[in-house]
C-alpha cells in the first residue's frame, strides 16, 4: 500500500499514473508496456500468484531483451521498479487512468467498474480491454459513463502495435482524446472505432476463421492451408497456427458473440473444428494442444 503512495507521487503531469485491473496475459502486457515507456502503473489483481505471475512475465520480456542486447540492466530495473503490484483498490485512487483487463464476465467486470468509480478522481478516465462485451452495456455500470471507453490491446502486447479506442455513445471527445494520446504515449498506433460486436479486428479476422473452418469440414488440411498462408501468400501465420495462438476458448466464445450480435453476417457452425477442441480441450498454446501439439 505505501509503494502505491509513493509510486502516485512519482506521477507528474506528462508522466500520469495509470492502474491496470487484472494481472493476467493482458493485464500484465497492458502494466509492462506503459513501465517500460517510463510511466508509473500501479496493477491490482485479487490474488499474490496472479500478481507475480504478471510480474514474471515483464521480467521474461526483458530478459530476452537483455539477450539481445536491447535493454541493459538499468532499463530492466526502472521497468520493474514502475510498476507496484496491490491487491487493494486504494492504491490506485490517484491514477488517471484505468485500465481494466479482468476476466471476460461481464458481471465481474460490472463489479469492478463499479468499484473502481468509487475509488478514482471525478476526472480520472477508465477503460475496458474487453474483446467481446460491449461498451455501451459496460458503461451502464458507471455513474459518468462519459468518462468509459474501450481501450483494446492485441496479445501480446508489448508485438503488437494496433490499439482500438472503441467509443461508446455516451464516451465524450475529451476521453477519446486523452486515451488516443495515452495509447501514443505506450507506444501503441490507436484507431477509434464505434461500439460493435467485433470492433474492428474480429469482425475481419473471425469471417476468415469461419471461412478456414468450413475449408476443414469440406475435408480440407490444414497444414496446407498454413503453410499456403503463410509461406507462399505471405501473412506471418496461417489461421490454425492463429487459433493455437488465440485460444479455442476465445475463439468459440468470440465465434459466439459475434454470430449473436450480427446473425444476418456470421453463422456460429457448431460441429467446426474450432468448437470440438474447445470442447475436447485443445485450447491452444495456452495449454500444449491444439490444431499443433507443443512441447
Ligand atoms: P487472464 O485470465 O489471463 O487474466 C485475467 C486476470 O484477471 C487474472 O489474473 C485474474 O486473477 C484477474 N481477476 C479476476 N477477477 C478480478 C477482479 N475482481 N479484480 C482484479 N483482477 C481480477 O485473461 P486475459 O486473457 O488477460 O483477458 C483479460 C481481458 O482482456 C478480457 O476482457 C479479454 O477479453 C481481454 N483480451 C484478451 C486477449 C487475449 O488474447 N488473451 C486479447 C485482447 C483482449
Amino acid at each position: 500500500k505505501s509503494k502505491g503512495k509513493k509510486q502516485a507521487k512519482a506521477a507528474t503531469k506528462e508522466n500520469k499514473l495509470n492502474a491496470v485491473l487484472g494481472a493476467g496475459i493482458m493485464g500484465g502486457g497492458i502494466a509492462y508496456q506503459a513501465a517500460v515507456k517510463g510511466q508509473p502503473v500501479v496493477m491490482k489483481d485479487i490474488s499474490t500468484d496472479a500478481l507475480d505471475l504478471g510480474l514474471k512475465e515483464a521480467s521474461k520480456i526483458l530478459s530476452k531483451g537483455m539477450e539481445r542486447g536491447k535493454v541493459d540492466a538499468k532499463k530492466m530495473a526502472s521497468t520493474l521498479n514502475n510498476i507496484t503490484p496491490t491487491l487493494d483498490y486504494n492504491a490506485m485512487k490517484d491514477a488517471d487512468l484505468v485500465i481494466e483487463a479482468v476476466v471476460e464476465n461481464a458481471k465481474v467486470k460490472a463489479s469492478v467498474l463499479q468499484e473502481t468509480e468509487k475509488t478514482v478522481a471525478d476526472d480520472a478516465i477508465i477503460c475496458s480491454n474487453t474483446s467481446t462485451i460491449s461498451i455501451n452495456q459496460l458503461a451502464k455500470n458507471l455513474d459518468k459513463p462519459e468518462r468509459f471507453v474501450g481501450m483494446h490491446f492485441f496479445n501480446p502486447v508489448h508485438k503488437m502495435p494496433l490499439v482500438e479506442i472503441i467509443r461508446g455513445e455516451k464516451t465524450s471527445d475529451d476521453t477519446v482524446n486523452a486515451v488516443v494520446a495515452a495509447a501514443l504515449k505506450m507506444g501503441k498506433t490507436p484507431i477509434v472505432v464505434n461500439d460493435c460486436p467485433g470492433f474492428l479486428v474480429n469482425r475481419v479476422l473471425f469471417p476468415y476463421f469461419a471461412g478456414f473452418s468450413k475449408l476443414v469440414l469440406d475435408g480440407a488440411d490444414f497444414v496446407a492451408v498454413d503453410k499456403v498462408m503463410e509461406k507462399t501468400f505471405g501473412w506471418p501465420m496461417g489461421p490454425a497456427y492463429l487459433l493455437d495462438v488465440v485460444g479455442m476458448d476465445t475463439a468459440d466464445h468470440a465465434a459466439g458473440v459475434m454470430a449473436e450480435g450480427i446473425p444476418e453476417r456470421m453463422q456460429k457452425i457448431g460441429n467446426d473444428p474450432v468448437s470440438l477442441q474447445y470442447r475436447a480441450e485443445r485450447l491452444g498454446q495456452k495449454n500444449g494442444k491444439g490444431f499443433y501439439e507443443y512441447g
